[in-house]
């Protein structure tokens, strides 16, 4: 177990925007950060962050926590974990009570794998500079290949022995079992026998986002017939082909800085485009692109630029690739290299300013790029034409974004030399039949605002039962408590302090509120600064997802925009008082009503003693009279 110290420390350093913004590309609006959700998929952002707060939430698939939460859910470990990976992040020792240093096959599997994965690491990194036959076959291969020590430290290259047994042996005596060693895929299983999956080869960690080995790949040295060149890690709990992108956590940073990501096609192509002083790369690893290794790129940047080898064999195969990455609303660009050539090939041919100016000069877009393909060599052919132009047409109603398709419309017609209006027009019957094709509804704008109204207006106006109807102000008070407890009223006290006094005799009925509510009160009583992070930051899901639901402000109008606009709004806090009371009023008007109905029930399904009857009616007057007293009162409060 960590101890609470650990955990606080971690707490206190992490500040939300930076941890967020190591997986996604965050733009300011307001007060808050906000990004596409990394959670789900969404074309307009409606994941915020906020950093005075030190949370984030989504509006649109209602992801939220703080920190420590947001590492738990983007790289799928548990809370520990999480709060180990933000320690080491911030230079935080870690301390561990006593039960901690328990043995590895008692940790949970995934962090046991991680550290398997670890180990191979290291142990295939020992073999390649220190083991004589890694320095003689697998360092001598690399440096013939052209990458430099320094970029074999950096992508953590190494070399597995041309051995049945050397990483399974080495694994045993540190304590691993068979089990572990197969489910990570470093050995196989194949007719009662135990090997290394890898022997003789070189290796390429592939590293998830956070830095941490996941899986590995293995090239061969010398061609063999009966070999692959490449043998690869099997699908494992923390390895999922398909998601993962080879180079991600070495380009990550840079991508961000320059919002754009260069796509090549395998691993020593990620790493000649760094030699040659382009970081923000990164690789699909052979396999055709996937939705969510496009998605994963666009967390960081909505602008790919694909490196195509210079043979045109392989072009239009890689076409189909390219239109996900459209359909997706990314910005696609090609660069073609000349016949013969490969990334790895040319970044060593060319210097590296030569490489840059090259990359910079034959950039073009992919719309262009592809109908100056397809035209090539057709000639006046008029069917070929055709077909020419439905397949630009194709990749074009791709495109999510109408101003965009009509750009690049207008831009073919010139191309093409052919009427904007003609290709307009089958442009559309493409869309059309989509529709048809996929029995898509008309799809509304997702709005976060209205949706949050429609939320408030359901709980308010259209009230189930009571239960339902009280919830509502019980969460009023509570939010209302979170976001301006600490704010001074015209009589020189907090607002907490008011609220807490008329909900000291309010029986809270909603678990959640209620613990808020008791805890604050606790707090208050201690006289510590209540800090919206204390619940931001609880380790009870609950409790920290609602305290994130009722501080968070989807939108927001910045005050420059109110100066340029001339506009005035009325802000919240200016009515605070007046709001507070009204709430309560309100509340406790409703659990007044929820009692009458009870206290009637009771009168009218039992027989009575008539004592006990009179105790019921006397209940009963005294109930109707304060509720003709609140009554007047928020009557009075709402004309008034
Ligand atoms: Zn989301």
């Amino acid at each position: 177990m960590l101890n609470q110290e650990t955990i606080q420390a971690v707490q206190q350093a992490a500040l939300i925007e930076e941890v967020v913004g190591d997986f996604v590309t965050l733009k300011k609006r307001g007060q808050n950060l906000w990004a596409c959700c990394p959670f789900h998929h969404e074309r307009t952002p409606s994941f915020s962050v906020s950093p005075s707060k030190g949370f984030y939430k989504c509006f649109g698939c209602d992801a939220a926590g703080d920190s420590i939460a947001f590492i738990k859910a983007i790289e799928g470990i548990s809370f520990i974990e999480a709060v180990k990976y933000l320690a080491t992040k911030y230079s935080i020792p870690i301390q561990e009570t006593e039960e901690g240093h328990k043995d590895i096959a008692a940790q949970h599997e995934r962090d046991s794998l991680y550290i398997l994965m670890k180990l191979a690491n290291n142990y295939y990194i020992q073999n390649l500079w220190e083991h004589s036959e890694g320095q003689r076959i697998g360092h001598a291969y690399l440096k013939e290949r052209g990458i430099t020590d320094d970029f074999i430290k950096q992508f953590e290259l190494g070399y597995s022995l041309d051995s049945w047994q050397g990483f399974h042996e080495y694994a045993l005596k540190q304590g691993y079992t068979d089990g572990l060693l197969e489910k990570a895929g470093l050995i196989v299983h194949n007719q009662e026998k135990l090997y290394d999956r890898f022997r003789g080869r070189v290796i390429f960690p592939i590293h998830n986002l956070s830095g941490k080995v996941i899986a590995f790949a293995a090239r061969i040295l010398k061609p063999a017939d009966n070999q692959p060149k490449y043998v690869n890690s099997p699908e494992t709990p923390i390895y999922h082909k398909s998601d993962v992108l080879y180079g991600i956590y070495q380009a990550k940073q840079k991508i961000k800085q320059v919002d754009k990501c260069f796509l090549v096609e395998g691993y020593t192509d990620v790493i000649s485009l760094h030699m040659a002083g382009i970081e923000n790369v990164v690789a699909s690893s052979g396999t055709a692109l996937t939705d969510s290794q496009i998605q994963l790129v666009s967390r960081f940047t909505k602008h790919i630029t694909v490196l195509f080898d210079g043979d045109t064999a392989g072009i239009k195969a890689a076409l189909r690739g390219v239109d996900k990455i459209l359909e997706k609303g990314l910005h696609v660009k090609v660069i073609l290299l000349p016949p013969g050539e490969d990334p790895d090939s040319y970044s060593k041919k060319l210097d590296s300013l030569a490489f840059q100016t090259y990359l910079q000069e034959h950039e073009q877009d992919f719309i262009t790029f592809k109908a100056k393909l397809l035209m090539e060599g057709i000639g006046d052919d008029p069917t070929q034409k055709a077909e020419a132009i439905k397949e630009i047409l194709q990749s074009i109603a791709l495109i999510p974004d109408a101003v965009n398709r009509t750009l690049f419309l207008q831009q073919c017609s010139r191309l093409l030399d052919i009427n904007e209006g003609v290709l307009l027009g089958e442009h559309n019957k493409i869309l059309v039949r989509k529709e048809k094709e996929h029995h898509r509804p008309h799809k509304l704008v997702h709005n976060p605002v209205n949706e949050l109204q429609l939320t408030a207006k359901r709980g308010e106006l259209i009230p189930l039962n009571w239960a339902a109807t009280i919830e509502a102000y019980e969460q009023e008070s509570i939010r209302l408590l979170l976001n301006y407890g600490s704010i001074i009223l015209e009589d020189g006290n907090p607002l907490s302090t008011y609220l807490l006094q008329e909900l000291a005799d309010v029986p809270f009925q909603h678990p959640v509120y209620k613990h808020i509510l008791s805890t604050y009160e606790e707090l208050a009583l201690q006289e510590q600064v209540i800090d919206i992070n204390f619940f931001v930051q609880h380790t009870d899901e609950r409790i920290q997802k609602t305290a994130i639901d009722l501080t968070a402000s989807p939108y927001e109008v910045s005050d420059k925009w109110q100066e340029k606009y001339q506009i005035n709004i009325s802000k919240e806090e200016d009515n605070l008082y007046r709001n507070a009371y009204k709430n309560i009023l309100r509340l406790k008007l409703r659990l007044i009503h929820q009692l009458i109905e009870e206290n009637n029930k009771l009168l009218k399904n039992t027989v009575h003693e008539p004592e006990e009857e009179d105790k019921l009616l006397q209940v009963y007057a005294t109930l109707k009279q304060s509720e003709t007293a609140i009554a007047q009162q928020l009557g009075m409060v709402i004309i008034g």
